[in-house]
C-alpha cells in the first residue's frame, strides 16, 4: 500500500526523522494559511501516488504569499503527466505545502526489502533527485549499500560509513547518520516494503532533512496498523483492484490479452509463465484464494471481462480444498451470469476432476476443456490470435 508525501513524513516525523515543516492542504485558500505559518514563502508540491513531479511541474517555489496562491490554483484539479502516472495522468486533489529549505546538496536514500540477500538493505548515493534505476544505469559506482542483519538491526558505524561513502560533510556526518538510524527504525516498526528520501538533503544552514518521501507498506502486515490504513486514498488506486479487494481476490492488472482466473499465487504464477512460453501475453494476474466459492468465481469473471484488452479467459483450477464439481458448477454459473463473450479455456485437476469436466460438457456453453496447463495454454493462445 502507498500513501502520499505528506502522509509519509508525517509518520517519519514521530520517529524522529527531519522533515520541514509543512501541511497538507485541498484548495488555493487553505495553502496560503499553510503557508503564512512560515512567512509566505513556501515549497507548493502535488500530492499524487506518483513520482516525477518536479519535472512534470508539480513542484513550485513560491516566493510569496500570492504565489502560493497562485500555484496551488494552477495545480488543484490539474492532470500532472509524470514517467510514473502512465500516459492518461493523474489528477491533483492535495497539496502539501512546506517551507523552502535552501538546499547546499541533494543525495539519495532507500531502505528496502531485499531478495537476494533476504535482508533490509540501505542505499545511499550522492546523486540525488535523479531516479536511483538511473544511477544504476550510469553510475553503479556511486551506489553504496549496507546489509542489515535483522537480530542486531542497523549498526551505527554502518549508518556512519554509508554517511561517509556519499560524501555528506564531515560536520554532519553523526546527524546523516542519526537519520538514517531513525528511518530504518521506522521501516521495521510500521512494516515497510519502500522507504524512499529522494532527495535527502543537506542545506546551507547545517541540516540533514528529507525533502521529499515515500513509504510503501506490506499489505500482509496492514492488519497491525490500523492507522495506516486509513490512509489509503481509492482515488489513487486502480478502481478494478478496489472492486478485486471486496471479494478478498488478488488482482493485478497487466499489458496482455489472455485473462487468467486461477487459484493459488503459485500456480498464477506457473499458468502466467506457461501462457508466456508459448508465445500469449496475460492481461492480468488473479489469485481467487484457495477456496474458490461460486461468488468469488463470477466476480472475478466479471473483473476480467471488464477489461477491453482480454480477448479469452483461461481458467486454472486446482480442486483440491474446493472439488472440481463445484468449481465447474461456479464457472458454469458465472459464464452464464456474465454473459460470456469471449473465448474460454477451463483446466481443472484434482478431486471429482470427472464430473467437473462433464459440467462444463453438458453446459452448452463454448468451454473449450484441456487436460493439462501446457494444453490449455496452447489452446488459448491460439484463440486470441
Ligand atoms: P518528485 O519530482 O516527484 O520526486 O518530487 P520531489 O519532492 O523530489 O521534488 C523535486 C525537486 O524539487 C527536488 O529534487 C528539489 O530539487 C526541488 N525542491 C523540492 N523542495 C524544495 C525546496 O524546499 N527548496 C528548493 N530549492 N528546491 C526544492
Ligand atoms: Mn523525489
Amino acid at each position: 500500500m502507498n500513501i502520499h508525501e505528506y502522509q509519509a513524513k508525517a509518520v517519519l516525523r514521530t520517529y524522529g526523522v527531519a522533515v520541514p515543516e509543512g501541511a497538507v492542504a485541498f484548495d488555493p485558500e487553505e495553502a496560503v494559511r499553510v503557508a503564512e505559518r512560515f512567512g509566505g514563502k513556501a515549497v507548493v508540491k502535488a500530492q499524487i501516488h506518483a513520482g516525477g513531479r518536479g519535472k512534470a511541474g508539480g513542484v513550485k517555489l513560491a516566493k510569496s504569499l500570492d504565489e502560493v496562491r497562485e500555484y496551488a490554483r494552477e495545480l488543484i484539479g490539474k492532470t500532472l503527466i509524470t514517467h510514473q502516472t502512465g500516459p492518461e495522468g493523474k489528477v491533483v486533489k492535495r497539496l502539501l505545502i512546506e517551507t523552502l529549505s535552501d538546499i547546499q546538496k541533494e543525495y539519495y536514500l532507500g531502505v528496502v526489502v531485499d531478495r537476494q540477500t533476504g535482508s533490509v538493505v540501505i542505499m545511499a548515493s550522492e546523486e540525488g533527485g535523479m531516479e536511483i534505476e538511473e544511477v544504476a544505469a550510469h553510475s553503479p559506482e556511486k551506489i553504496f549499500r549496507e546489509v542489515v542483519d535483522p537480530a542486531v538491526g542497523l549498526r551505527p558505524f554502518q549508518a556512519r560509513r554509508l554517511a561517509y561513502a556519499i560524501r555528506i560533510p564531515a560536520a554532519l556526518i553523526n546527524k546523516a547518520a542519526g537519520f538514517m538510524m531513525a528511518l530504518y527504525k521506522a521501516f521495521v516498526d510500521m512494516d515497510c516494503s519502500i522507504a524512499e528520501i529522494n532527495p535527502l538533503v543537506v542545506t546551507n544552514d547545517g541540516q540533514v532533512m528529507a525533502l521529499d518521501a515515500k513509504l510503501n507498506f506490506d499489505s500482509n502486515a496492514l492488519y497491525r496498523h490500523k492507522d495506516i490504513v486509513e490512509l489509503r486514498d481509492i482515488d489513487e488506486e486502480e478502481p478494478i483492484e478496489i472492486e478485486a479487494s471486496k471479494f478478498d481476490l488478488t488482482y493485478i492488472k497487466l499489458n496482455g490479452n489472455i485473462g487468467c482466473m486461477v487459484n493459488g499465487a503459485g500456480l498464477a504464477m506457473a499458468t502466467m509463465d506457461t501462457i508466456k512460453h508459448f508465445g500469449g501475453e496475460p492481461a492480468n494476474f488473479l489469485d481467487v484464494g484457495g477456496g474458490a466459492t461460486e461468488e468469488k468465481v463470477t466476480a472475478a469473471f466479471k473483473i476480467i471481462l471488464s477489461d477491453p484488452a482480454v480477448k479469452g479467459i483461461l481458467v486454472n483450477i486446482f480442486g483440491g480444498i474446493m472439488k472440481c464439481d463445484v468449481i465447474a458448477n461456479g464457472v458454469v454459473a458465472a459464464a452464464r451470469q456474465v454473459g460470456l463473450d469471449r473465448p474460454l479455456v477451463v483446466r481443472l485437476e484434482g478431486t471429482n476432476v470427472d464430473l467437473g469436466k462433464q459440467i462444463l460438457g453438458q453446459s452448452g456453453l463454448a468451454i473449450v476443456a484441456a487436460d493439462s496447463l501446457a494444453q490449455a495454454a496452447q489452446k488459448m493462445v491460439e484463440l486470441v490470435k
